[in-house]
């Protein structure tokens, strides 16, 4: 094995606000390679997509566009009100998202071009991708940095942003599951110094 040259590919997983996305700009910017599973979870229901035939036939016409893309809206307002429906969906796509990312892992892994990906998964421990990953990265923050973050960010009450921390597995499970734990609870500055270290490890 030529040791040197070996990709490594990293889940990269937290709670809401918890600052993936900047953590993953700060990864770009240190010559990582990025994706993101939100970004997945669009392309495997584009148009032509074998994805998108499955939810028209499982939801009817009403959830396209007049140019024959998905409706987002309609298809989130029948989803969101009825469990049966949301079930009905996730049966099409997650099998979709899957694929797609255990594609993308062994393509990485096939071109061992002795780069660091790193993959953003929001849910990544609720649906059980750690297997895939050479190890899995969990931003903390603490708890009330995340609250005025988010409620700064959604423009939202306390309440609010409260519930919606609470449906969430609680970060300090997401860190114990982890392998390595980006604390987030600082600035900018001391976010990219601590990525920096982190990727002396990696
Ligand atoms: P979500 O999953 O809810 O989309 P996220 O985990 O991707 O969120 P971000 O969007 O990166 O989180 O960050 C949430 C908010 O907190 C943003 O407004 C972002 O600008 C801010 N933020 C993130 N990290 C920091 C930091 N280190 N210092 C100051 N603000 C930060």
């Amino acid at each position: 094995m030529s040791g040197d040259q070996m990709s490594k590919i990293y889940g990269l997983t937290g709670g809401i606000a918890s600052g993936k996305t900047t953590v993953l700009d700060v990864f770009a910017e240190n010559g990582c390679r990025i994706y993101n599973a939100d970004e997945i979870a669009r392309e495997v229901v584009k148009i032509g997509t074998p994805g998108l035939d499955q939810i028209v036939a499982s939801f009817g016409d009403d959830i396209l566009m007049s140019d024959g893309t998905l409706n987002r809206k309609n298809l989130s307002q029948i989803v969101f009100s009825d469990k049966k429906e949301l079930k009905k969906l996730t049966d099409i796509t997650a099998p979709l998202i899957r694929k797609r990312i255990l594609q993308i892992v062994e393509e990485v892994h096939a071109l061992n071009d002795g780069l660091i990906y790193i993959f953003e998964i929001p849910l990544l421990f609720e649906t059980n991708y750690q297997p895939y990953f050479d190890a899995v990265i969990s931003i903390f923050v603490q708890p009330e940095i995340q609250l005025s973050r988010l409620m700064k960010r959604n423009n939202i009450d306390e309440q609010t942003a409260k519930n919606q921390i609470d449906s969430q597995m609680p970060m300090e499970e997401k860190k114990k599951l982890a392998d390595f734990v980006i604390d987030n609870s600082g600035d900018l500055a001391e976010l990219k110094s601590e990525i920096k270290t982190l990727l002396k490890n990696l």
